[in-house]
């Protein structure tokens, strides 16, 4: 399989305080497509930052980065917002979307964002179809403040999706969620996974780096671990675990 993302002995210093922060220290990494990959380690451990870095958010102080096969690395702000706007996806902790703006129209906002033009009908056809794929194709007229906390993650997860993205960076996306609707948002990503788009995560909890296939950790910015996981939880089978405790709970009281 070819990497869709490589990084060689990366580092990031923040010159902005008193002090420079070395926030990350010699990473080098490969990550092929289709890949499904969490990042882990404590906090300051420099997981934010290499996201940031492999997102195209912000350059690397020393080091190169080939993103599906370019050079990025000596890109400037303008070539980079080309590269995230064709390449890549991001869904954030929390969520995100613009507030007195449907789902749909969260969904179409990214596309506004690119060098091609598209008709109001082509936009509205291409958000109908990303939140389909999250199984929200019935809430799509609806405001962010009529969706459940796990649904407005799916509309997020749809707007990653419009430009067909290689990858999906996700920085911590179940950190503000119930342990329920936590499996449900990595029930679609493994779904997504299944389709072929990489997918990067930022999270703290173990059981949901399970539903990954590979688990990075992180320390003091450097990358110390980086292993297969080796039974794979599967989202709709946990999901299905729930129902029944929730079904025998309920006979029970
Ligand atoms: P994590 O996401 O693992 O909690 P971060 O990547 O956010 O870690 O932070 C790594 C280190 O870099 C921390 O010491 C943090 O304080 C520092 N840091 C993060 N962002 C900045 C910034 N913009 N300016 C200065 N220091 C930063
Ligand atoms: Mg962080």
């Amino acid at each position: 399989m070819s990497a869709v993302v490589q990084i060689e002995e990366i580092h990031k210093i923040y010159n902005s305080g008193e002090v420079p922060v070395h926030a990350v220290r010699g990473v080098t990494l490969q990550i092929a497509k289709g890949d499904f990959v969490a990042v882990m380690g404590a906090s300051g451990s420099g997981k934010s930052t290499l996201m940031n870095l492999l997102g195209c958010l912000d350059r690397p102080t020393k080091g190169r980065y080939l993103l599906d096969g370019t050079d990025v690395s000596g890109l400037d702000r303008n070539q980079l917002a080309d590269i995230r706007n064709q390449k890549l996806g991001f869904v954030f902790q929390g969520f995100n979307l613009l507030a007195r703006t449907t789902a749909r129209e969260n969904v179409e906002l990214p596309m506004l964002y690119g060098r091609t033009r598209f008709s109001s009908r082509e936009l509205h056809e291409r958000a109908m179809s990303c939140l389909e794929l999250v199984g929200l194709g019935q809430r799509a007229e609806h405001l962010p403040n009529q969706l459940s906390g796990g649904q407005q993650q799916r509309v997020a997860i749809a707007r990653a999706l419009i430009n067909e993205p290689q990858v999906i960076l996700a920085d911590e996306p179940t950190g503000n969620l119930d342990s329920k609707t936590s499996v449900e948002v990595m029930g679609v990503f493994q779904k997504l996974n299944t389709q072929g788009i990489t997918i990067i995560m930022v999270t703290h909890e173990l059981d949901i780096a399970r539903y990954c296939k590979r688990n990075l950790i992180m320390r003091d910015g450097r990358l110390v671990s980086d292993v297969l996981v080796p039974q794979r939880s599967v989202a709709t089978e946990e999901l299905q675990k729930i129902l029944e405790a929730e079904a025998a709970a309920k006979l029970t009281d």
